[in-house]
């Protein structure tokens, strides 16, 4: 993988350094032919106004061209030092040692007189011969009072030769920056690999963990990018399935440990009839079969949960009056109350609070939150159910004057056989899904469920559904 990747990123940015220089290559060699002939051409162009008044000069004082050949080929006095470059490339004309002028080994001079015959030609193929048209417009013409006494041309020899050079140049100096670009590239290629596939390397090992049921895996990556967000999810997921697992085990522990009561229970007493230590009487029986009770409210109550956490319940939905569901609920629970002397309260809106729901669930929330206040207060404590519209639907509160939930309770009492007093709410018949329950079935409404409570100042169970 690693292999494969440097692979790629290698052949990539070659590919890109190679068409950039191409690129490059082939827009540098267009405008330099251009460029550089134009350059050529003034600097021919600049020799020859430099040349002109020496050659007038000339002309005056002879009042012909003739002898102008000796002239120009043992060289005449021209200072260009300012005109044709700087620092140790100067040059000059006049090198008392260069009987030739210098530049005439590379440029052509030719020099016409007013009849436009050639008179001088460095390259001698013309002199005697007429100018052609094409030619004498390129010419410099030499004035003397106003008066045309003749023109010159310097030309540049092989210009193409030179352009050919230079390109030459221009080329190598191209070949070299793309050779430097590619081992830039290449290092480039092996950082950013390695870089890339080291932190992959680390999930795919935490994900290999995982898969060998390792949960605790975690990569630490510390970069902000792309594989920094994998390495972040991969690490939310590894959580998640460890705290799932966990969860998983822990249901499984605490069935087991909710079964085992009332079995060992009915066990217990069937052996005692069986082996005559307690009478085989209906009473007798009547306590295994409590258990039983116990039991299969037991079992139905994971059947709703998991069902419900699995998104598989399903609600029979219909527009009913909350406010009436609510009543039904409370008036089924009113003779328990009387019974344990609770002052059992309602406050519901005289206008119907309607909302889609499925009654039977709903029923059952409600169910669920007065029994576990009738259950949790004493005798002289009050209940109290309450109705509310909300602007996004209804709000049921089941609030109660008993011994209230500790701060650090509060959390967990909607987890599944969480009980604060586990003996007590088991003794007093409570299966420790109640509220599981309750929270789950309120969600798949779109609702939510919350408690307020503190020790010694009752509890107040509140959940709103959309309407
Ligand atoms: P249980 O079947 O044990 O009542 P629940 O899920 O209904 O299980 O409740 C979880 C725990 O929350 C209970 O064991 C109890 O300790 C606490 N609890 C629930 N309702 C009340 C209440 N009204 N007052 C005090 N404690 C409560």
């Amino acid at each position: 993988m690693r292999a494969s990747l440097f692979f790629k990123f290698t052949l990539a940015f070659i590919l890109v350094v190679l068409a950039g220089i191409s690129l490059m290559a082939f827009l540098a060699n267009r405008s330099a032919t251009g460029g550089l002939s134009l350059y050529v051409d003034r600097g021919s162009e600049l020799w020859a106004h430099r040349l002109a008044p020496v050659l007038v000069a000339y002309y005056s004082r002879q009042q012909s061209w003739a002898g102008i050949d000796q002239f120009l080929t043992q060289g005449p006095r021209v200072d260009v030092r300012r005109r044709v470059g700087q620092g140790p490339r100067r040059r000059t004309l006049d090198g008392p040692s260069d009987k030739r002028l210098w530049w005439l080994a590379d440029h052509r001079l030719i020099l016409g007189d007013s009849q436009n015959r050639v008179v001088f030609d460095s390259d001698s193929q013309m002199t005697g011969q007429d100018l052609g048209n094409d030619m004498r417009v390129s010419m410099v013409p030499l004035l003397l009072d106003d008066q045309r006494i003749g023109s010159l041309l310097i030309a540049q020899f092989d210009e193409g030769l030179l352009e050919q050079q230079f390109l030459d140049r221009v080329n190598q100096g191209l070949a070299l920056a793309a050779l430097g670009t590619i081992v830039i590239a290449l290092v480039a290629a092996v950082l950013l690999s390695r870089q890339l596939t080291s932190p992959i390397r680390r999930l795919t090992a935490a994900a290999q963990g995982i898969a060998a049921g390792r949960l605790d895996q975690r990569v630490s990556v510390s970069s902000r990018d792309e594989v920094g967000q994998l390495a972040d999810s991969f690490n939310e997921m590894a959580g998640k399935l460890q705290l799932g697992e966990t969860q998983r085990r822990r249901m499984l522990a605490d069935i087991a440990h909710e079964l085992r009561n009332p079995l060992s229970a009915i066990q217990g007493n069937l052996e005692g009839m069986l082996d005559g230590v307690l009478p085989l009487k209906p009473a007798q029986v009547a306590t295994a079969y409590d258990q039983t009770l116990i039991l299969s409210r037991l079992v139905e109550d994971l059947r709703l949960l998991s069902l419900a956490e699995a998104r598989q319940l399903h609600l029979e939905k219909s527009e009913t009056d909350v406010g009436l569901l609510v009543q039904s609920v409370v008036d089924n629970f009113r003779p328990l109350a009387q019974e344990r002397g609770v002052d059992l309260r309602t406050q519901v809106p005289a206008v119907p609070t309607m909302a889609a729901v499925d009654p039977q669930r709903i029923s059952q929330v409600v169910a669920n939150l007065l029994s576990n206040a009738l259950r949790y207060v004493a005798g002289g404590d009050s209940v109290t159910v309450a109705v509310r519209r909300t602007d996004t639907g209804s709000e049921v509160s089941v609030s109660d004057s008993g011994p209230g939930i500790d701060e650090d309770e509060l959390p967990h009492v909607f987890e599944r056989f969480y009980r604060v007093e586990k003996s007590r709410s088991r003794s007093a018949g409570g299966s420790g899904l109640g509220l599981a329950i309750a929270k789950e079935l309120v969600e798949i409404h779109g609702g939510r469920i919350w408690v307020e409570s503190q020790a010694g100042k009752g509890s107040k169970f509140t959940f709103a559904i959309p309407s």
